[in-house]
C-alpha cells in the first residue's frame, strides 16, 4: 500500500513536465533517478527566472541586478543551510556536485592533514568519486587507502569497521546510500565510532538527500556532499558542507578572483569562508535553482514521499519473486528505493536496450563501482532507482517488460 492517493500522485507527477512524453513510442517511464532526477516546474521556473529577470554577476555590488543576485544567491546558501541543519551559511560551499566537493577536501583538507602512514578507510561499495581521490591523495602522500568490508546482503561489515578503526585512521569517507546497492549505511553509528578514533568522517550523500531529510549537526559528520541534480535541481551545482574550524584551517582549492581578499605581487591573501573556495564566477542560476528545489520539497510531506517509496521497492521484491530469474544485487535490510538486479542468462545492456525500446528507462552496467560488481562478480547489473514521482503500475510495467526482454533474449 501506497501513503499517497492516485490523485496525489498525479497531482505531482504534473508538476514534472519531463515526465509526459512518448519514448520509442511508448509512455516514458523513468526509472533512473539514482542517476539524475527529473526537475519540477518550480525549479524550471525559477532558472527561467533569473535569466529573465535578475541575471548578473554577484558580489560585485555595482548596480541593482547585482545586488539582486546576489541576494538571492546567498539566500540560496541559507535554504541549503537550512535543509542541512548547518549551523551557518558559511558552512555551505557551493561546487558543481558531489565528485567535486570530495574532489575538494582530498586536494585541500587531505594535503594539509594526511601523510606518509596515515590511513583512510572507504567502503568497498563507494562510487568511483569516493575512490579515486583518495587513491590519488594516496599516493601523493604515502598514505594507504584501505576497504571497509561489505557483507553478502551488502551491508557494511561493522565489526571488520570497528578493528580497523586504529589511531593512524585519520579519515573516514563512505557512501550514505549506495548508488549500487541501494543499502542506506549507519552513518549515526560510523561517526560516532570514528570520532572516538578521533579520525574526521566525510559523508557521501549524493544518493541520500532526495529519500529524508538530513540534519548534519545531529550527525556530527565532519563533511557531507550532495549533487542538486539528484535532487530534483539543476545539473552543475552541487554543495560540499563542512564544519567552520575545519573549513577555516583548510587550504584553498582553486584560486583567483572571488577567493581572494587582497592580491599583491608581494602577498596575496585569502577570503573568508565560504569564498575561499569559491575561486571565479560561482554556478549563480544553479544554486537558485538548487534553493528551488529544496523549497519545493519542504512544501511536501517527506515522510509520506520516503513510504511511498518503500511500497515502490517492496513491490519490485515482490514482482522479482513472482517472475523468477531475477538475482537482486543487495539486500541489506535498511535500503533505498534502488533496485539492483541481473536477470539470470542475459547481460544487463541487453536488458536496458529491451526495456528501453518499451519507454522503460534504467541504469545498466557498473555504476561507477566497480569494486563492489567485482565482489558480487557480476559485470553490472541493471538499476531500477525509484522516486516519489513514479507510480506502483510503472513498477508492474518494469516486470512487464522484463517478461518480454526474458522471452526474447533466454
Ligand atoms: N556518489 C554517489 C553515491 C553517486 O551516486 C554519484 C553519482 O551517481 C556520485 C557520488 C557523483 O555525483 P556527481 O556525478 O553528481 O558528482
Amino acid at each position: 500500500m501506497s501513503s499517497l492517493s492516485a490523485e496525489q500522485l498525479t497531482s505531482l507527477r504534473q508538476q514534472f513536465p519531463a515526465l509526459h512524453q512518448e519514448v520509442n513510442g511508448k509512455p516514458l517511464i523513468y526509472l533512473d533517478n539514482g542517476a539524475t532526477t527529473h526537475k519540477p516546474n518550480a525549479v524550471i521556473n525559477a532558472l527561467v527566472d533569473y535569466y529573465q529577470q535578475h541575471n548578473s554577476n554577484v558580489h560585485r555590488g555595482a548596480h541593482t541586478l547585482s545586488d539582486r543576485a546576489t541576494e538571492y544567491f546567498e539566500n540560496a546558501r541559507k535554504t541549503v543551510q537550512c535543509f542541512l541543519n548547518a549551523a551557518k551559511p558559511e558552512e555551505i560551499v557551493w561546487t558543481k556536485g558531489t565528485t567535486e566537493s570530495i574532489n575538494l577536501v582530498a586536494a585541500t583538507w587531505g594535503r594539509s592533514n594526511i601523510k606518509s602512514g596515515d590511513r583512510i578507510l572507504v567502503s568497498a561499495m563507494e562510487h568511483h568519486a569516493n575512490i579515486v581521490p583518495w587513491q590519488v591523495l594516496c599516493e601523493q602522500t604515502g598514505a594507504e587507502l584501505q576497504p571497509i568490508p561489505v557483507l553478502e546482503n551488502g551491508e557494511l561489515d561493522m565489526v571488520a569497521f570497528e578493528s580497523l578503526l586504529t589511531p593512524d585512521v585519520k579519515l573516514v569517507s563512505v557512501v550514505h546510500v549506495s548508488n549500487a546497492l541501494g543499502t542506506i549505511n549507519p552513518v549515526a553509528d560510523i561517526i560516532r565510532l570514528a570520532h572516538t578514533n578521533g579520525s574526521k568522517v566525510l559523508i557521501d550523500g549524493a544518493q541520500a538527500v532526495a529519500h529524508w531529510d538530513i540534519d548534519v549537526q545531529a550527525l556530527d559528520a565532519d563533511f557531507y556532499a550532495f549533487s542538486g541534480h539528484k535532487l530534483f535541481g539543476p545539473t552543475g551545482i552541487g554543495v560540499l558542507y563542512g564544519k567552520e574550524a575545519l573549513l577555516n584551517a583548510m587550504p584553498p582549492y582553486q584560486t583567483g578572483g572571488e577567493m581572494i581578499e587582497h592580491v599583491s605581487f608581494a602577498k596575496t591573501t585569502y577570503n573568508g569562508l565560504p569564498y575561499k573556495f569559491e575561486a571565479g564566477t560561482p554556478n549563480i542560476a544553479g544554486a537558485i535553482g538548487l534553493a528551488a528545489a529544496v523549497d519545493y520539497l519542504n512544501g511536501l510531506d517527506r515522510v509520506a514521499l520516503a513510504a511511498h517509496e518503500d511500497a515502490l521497492l517492496a513491490r519490485a521484491n515482490e514482482r522479482a519473486a513472482e517472475i523468477g530469474g531475477i538475482r537482486i544485487i543487495g539486500n541489506a535490510a535498511h535500503k533505498a528505493s534502488v533496485f539492483g538486479f541481473i536477470l539470470e542468462g542475459a547481460h544487463p545492456a541487453d536488458v536496458g536496450t529491451l526495456l528501453d525500446q518499451q519507454g522503460i528507462a534504467v541504469r545498466t552496467g557498473h555504476h561507477c563501482a566497480m569494486p563492489i560488481m567485482e565482489q558480487f562478480k557480476v559485470p553490472g547489473t541493471v538499476r531500477a532507482s525509484f522516486t516519489f514521482y513514479n507510480t506502483l503500475e510503472e513498477v508492474d510495467a518494469l516486470f512487464k517488460g522484463l517478461e518480454k526482454a526474458k522471452m526474447f533474449l533466454l
